[in-house]
């Protein structure tokens, strides 16, 4: 079986646009709209020869819970699911109070976590990532799922942890 890599993070920092990047598919749907379920989960993917299946834990949603609530069972499937975690951050709002408590639960899970933050579209915004460095991931790694800038070394990371 192939290695699995997962996308956790907060709605809307970009985990289904970069999961069409990675996949380099147009199948999963991006959408704005909060409650709406139809982005694809699973995908099958490679880098440097390596192939992988890659899950977008948003896709996972349970109607009607309180948004702390999916994000933990959409982090507990990564943990329970995944090879490498990578878990996706937001350059627009910063880390935010709900991005520690998941980099708690998945730092005690002692996966291998890669950490990227998303929507860095301009070489101006770089330097906001590195207050993601107070999440004790490791080195946060700018992308721009958008603009398609930056994926190649989250995946270099990704394939040297599996
Ligand atoms: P998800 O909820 O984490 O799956 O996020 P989506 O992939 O659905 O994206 C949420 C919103 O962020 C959409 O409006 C995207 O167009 C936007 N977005 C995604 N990636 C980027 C990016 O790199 N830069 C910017 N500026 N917007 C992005
Ligand atoms: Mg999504």
């Amino acid at each position: 079986t192939l290695p699995v890599m997962a996308l956790v993070g907060h709605p809307n920092v970009g985990k289904s646009t970069l999961f069409n990047r990675i996949a380099e598919e147009r199948l999963a749907i991006v959408d704005d709209m909060p409650g709406v379920t139809r982005d694809r989960l699973y995908a099958q993917a490679d880098w440097l020869s390596r192939e992988f299946n890659i899950i977008d834990t948003g896709g996972l949603t349970l109607e009607d819970e309180p948004i702390e609530e999916q994000i933990y069972a959409q982090a507990q499937i990564a943990i329970d699911e995944a090879d490498v975690i990578v878990f996706v951050g937001d350059v627009t709002t910063g880390v935010t109070s709900l991005d520690e408590q998941i980099a708690r639960i998945l730092f005690q899970s002692k996966k291998p976590i890669v950490l990227a933050v998303n929507k860095v579209d301009s070489q101006a915004r770089k330097s906001e990532i590195f207050e993601f460095y107070s999440l004790g991931l490791g080195e946060p790694l700018a992308v721009s799922g958008e603009h398609g800038k930056g994926i190649g070394d989250v995946l270099d990371a990704v394939v040297a942890n599996f």
